[in-house]
């Protein structure tokens, strides 16, 4: 149990416990007002503002029972400034008080949600300040490029060294080439937070349920299942290879008439059209590819022909990358090795941390269209003010907005008016 705020050390002295040495864990009997004893535990104490929220931190380790959490809860809570905490309100405090910034909070709130590997890795480098480092860097230099055109346009009988003008758009046109190549990423940050999206298509009876409890009950770490917004779209969460996957079963595709059943295929079609990556299963023994899946076949299908058992030597074979039989189990280890291979190769991220959120997309591609327009005005001033705006969608990603830092580059660089 954590307390935070200036009245966090009165938390362990109204409980009958002496303030331990900031940062050391000492034994704590807990002891109501009332002189009930309500646990035997351990306190430390975090004097800030080098604590998690920049305040005074006491945290309390206690036995976790309900019990034992509902005493301590209500002995605290009745003393005088004492509440509980908002759902997010340490790191909230922390962000207020300079601790992270909003990137960092969002990982924190991702570490704790991360359910495989690589969501969990994802989550540790951003609340690292990955993500921090290279939107605060980009800040600076964009801040540096505006303190430069306004010194241009503010004094410009000073006497400013002659390049500086020439040195902007430069710097500009490269800061706007690196945060297009950022959010040119695949939405891989994003796709790792949020799932990479397999689709299982193919005609009616292929075995798609089949295949798809099989991948289920196979990689042990299933995260849940829940019936798609529709009857027909079943969504299984997997944790593959340290990825997380969500794999959507379809309704069968055919050409069909009735009405309902091709609302289904409809929205098969478009599971398939919207997923990072497609199994096409196909029934082996009818040796044909029907013609509606054929114009799924792209970089992104995987084509797998199933009912390997039951093929006769007069069955036409068809080209499938795959023959495997989940009757049989026959040949299925294979194409769970490309699966994992295929997502690994769409999620794996080196070099710089990817964005994770459609806040950051947004953010990342209003500054680069003001960028883009800044370089279009002829008139200083008005290319100074897409500058500006461009800086603030930056700042708005790490909850930095301060004005007067520009004034202060122009005149640490210039000393003007000294
Ligand atoms: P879906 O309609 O595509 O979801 O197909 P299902 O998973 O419901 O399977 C349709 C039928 O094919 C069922 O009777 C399965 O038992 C059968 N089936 C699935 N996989 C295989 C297989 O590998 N070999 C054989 N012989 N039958 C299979």
């Amino acid at each position: 149990m954590r307390v935070s705020g200036v009245l966090a050390r009165e938390a362990l002295t109204q409980l009958g416990v002496n303030v331990p040495a900031p940062r050391y864990a000492a034994r704590a009997h807990l002891i109501a007002p009332s002189g009930e004893t309500l646990d035997d535990g351990l306190a430390l104490f975090f004097p800030g503002p080098a604590s998690f929220t920049g305040e005074d931190v006491v945290e309390l380790h206690l036995h976790g029972g309900r019990a034992i959490v509902s005493s301590v809860l209500d002995v605290l809570g009745a003393f005088e400034g004492f509440r509980l905490a908002e759902p997010g309100e340490f790191s909230k405090r922390a962000f207020i008080n300079g601790k992270l910034d909003l990137t960092q909070a969002e990982a924190i709130a991702d570490a704790v949600d991360a359910e495989t590997r690589a969501q969990a890795r994802q989550a540790l480098r951003q609340m690292g300040g990955a993500l921090s480092e290279l939107y605060d860097n980009w800040r600076l230099r964009l801040v540096h490029a505006l303190a430069h055109l306004e010194a241009v346009i503010d004094f410009p009988d000073e006497d400013l060294p002659p390049d500086v003008l020439n040195k902007i758009w430069p710097e500009v046109e490269s800061l706007r080439g690196e945060i297009v190549a950022h959010l040119s990423d695949n939405g891989r940050g994003e796709r790792i937070r949020d799932g990479l999206r397999v689709a299982i298509v193919g005609p009616p009876n292929a075995g798609k349920s089949s295949l798809l409890n099989w991948l289920a009950r196979r990689d042990a770490a299933i995260v849940s299942a829940e019936p798609g917004t529709t009857r027909d779209v079943i969504e299984v969460h997997l944790d593959l290879g340290g990825f997380a996957v969500t794999v959507i079963d379809t309704a069968g595709v055919r050409a069909t008439e009735n009405a309902i059943e091709r609302e289904g295929v409809r929205r098969a079609q478009m599971e398939a059209r919207d997923a990072d990556l497609k199994i096409i299963l196909l029934d082996a023994t009818t040796g044909e590819i029907p013609g509606e899946l054929k114009a799924l076949i792209d970089d992104n299908a995987i084509v797998v022909a199933n009912k390997s058992d039951a093929l006769t030597l007069e069955t036409r074979i068809i080209p499938a990358h795959h023959f495997v039989s989940v009757k049989t189990g026959a040949a299925l280890e294979h194409l769970m090795d490309e699966l994992k291979a295929q997502v690994a190769q769409r999620l794996d991220v080196d070099g710089l941390a990817p964005l994770t959120r459609p806040r950051h997309r947004r953010g990342l591609a209003d500054c680069a269209a003001s960028l883009t327009t800044a370089m279009m005005q002829s008139a200083p001033e008005l290319a100074a003010e897409e500058l500006r705006l461009a800086a603030r969608a930056l700042g708005r990603l790490t909850g930095r907005v301060e004005v007067d830092e520009i004034l202060d580059v122009v005149f640490r660089d210039f000393c003007i008016g000294k």
